[in-house]
């Protein structure tokens, strides 16, 4: 059998050096498990530009169409802030986004213990918090027609229009229902039913896909901004959370910052299976360029370790080798290894972007 392949588009600042890390991770699991990617590398963002006068070939989408996984760290800086808005670094993201057409974007909040104070909520609200928000995230409001700023009568008007077709939710809906059986085999659908008739038809096909194609899955609904509530309230009643891109754009940037640093979260966007049956899909760091640490070795590589660890267990189904992985920088947390982003008020030395690596590869090692 072909070896799982892997597009690394590392991207503008930190990109590359938090890539860096990830490379070692790569080499760590040829050399010591035996398992073999073939990885190919390219650009995105302002360094494709600077080499080709585009922030994404024609070759390399084509390239990320043929692989089984991307992996992307950063586009931008200031450097390209003057650029066209066409040719702008984010749009060689937006592309690939696009032409992929990756629906589904899984935005995990997992709250690893050693870290648990630095979350905004009270420590035993958020330890050992481990859940996903699945977001869709190439229609509804952000996309829907009628959409501009009119003029009616004397006044102005601002309209955007909520819609949704049946296959549109079906496919997010399978996209959780999936995810969910390679966790705990739950999902929680969130929606405005009580007011909106996109949230009502939301409701009634998340329900139809369930009974038919995933009843073994436990099904719940709610609505949004009761959701919204609950997660500050008691978020580990939750394991997977399905939503629309509006309320999902909110809830996981809420979800997200109930563990802390930008510098932890990782990730995915995914599309409909390809012929072997793997989705496709983008896995990248919530985070940008960074362009204020770049160069300087304080970059955090940790969200876009995890990154890879969604890889493995979303694009590869290796998911004690996911599991081994997020257990490693749970171990090098629990060390006391930080980064500059990760230093609590009681001060001490960080570790570079490099020594931060190591140290997940030396946990890696003691998981033998
Ligand atoms: P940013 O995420 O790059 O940085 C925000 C702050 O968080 C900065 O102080 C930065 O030093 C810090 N930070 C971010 N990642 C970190 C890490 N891994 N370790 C330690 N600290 C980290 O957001 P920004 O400053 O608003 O944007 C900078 C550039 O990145 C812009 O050009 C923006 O367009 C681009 N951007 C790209 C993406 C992406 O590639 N997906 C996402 C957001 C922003």
């Amino acid at each position: 059998m072909a070896n799982p392949s892997l597009l690394i588009l590392a991207g503008d600042g930190i990109g590359p050096e938090v890539m860096a890390e990830v490379k070692k991770i790569i080499g760590w699991f040829d050399a010591k498990r035996g398992i073999k990617f073939d990885v190919s590398e390219g650009l995105v963002g302002g360094c494709s530009y600077d080499a080709h006068g585009t922030p994404l070939t024609d070759e390399t989408m084509a390239q990320a169409q043929e692989v089984d996984a991307v992996l992307l760290g950063a586009v931008g800086g200031p450097k390209y802030d003057v650029l066209d808005f066409s040719v702008k670094p984010e749009r060689g993201l937006l592309r690939l986004r696009k032409e992929m057409d990756l629906f589904s974007n899984l935005r995990p909040a997992q709250c690893f213990d050693a870290l648990a104070d630095f979350s905004s909520l009270k420590k035993d609200v958020v330890a050992g918090l481990d859940i996903v928000i699945v977001r869709e995230l190439t229609s509804g409001v952000y996309f829907g027609e009628p959409r501009g700023i009119f003029v009616e009568g004397n006044e102005r008007v601002g309209i955007n229009t909520q819609r949704y077709t049946e296959s549109e939710i079906a496919r997010v809906a399978r996209s959780a229902f999936e995810l969910a059986r390679k966790r705990n085999n739950k999902v929680c659908s969130m929606e405005k039913a009580n007011v909106m008739e996109s949230g009502i038809l939301w409701r009634e096909v998340v329900q139809e896909i369930h009974d038919k194609e995933y009843p073994d899955v436990q099904l719940s609904h709610m609505y949004a901004d009761a959701g919204a509530m609950q997660l500050c309230r008691w978020p580990k009643q939750f394991d997977v959370i399905v939503t629309d891109n509006l309320f999902g754009d909110l809830l996981s940037d809420m979800a997200a910052m109930l563990t802390g640093s930008l510098g932890m979260l990782p990730s995915a966007s995914l599309g409909l299976p390809m012929e072997n049956g793997r989705p496709k899909a983008l896995y990248e760091p919530v985070h940008g360029s960074a362009p204020d640490i770049a160069g300087t070795g304080k970059a955090n590589p940790i969200a876009c370790v995890l990154s890879f660890a969604m890889a493995l267990r979303y694009s590869f189904s290796m998911l004690d080798e996911a599991t081994r992985v997020e257990k490693a920088v749970e171990k090098v947390l629990a060390d006391g290894v930080r980064t500059a982003d990760l230093m609590g008020p009681e001060g001490g030395v960080p570790v570079s972007t490099s020594q931060m690596g190591d140290a997940i590869v030396a946990a890696l090692d003691a998981s033998l």
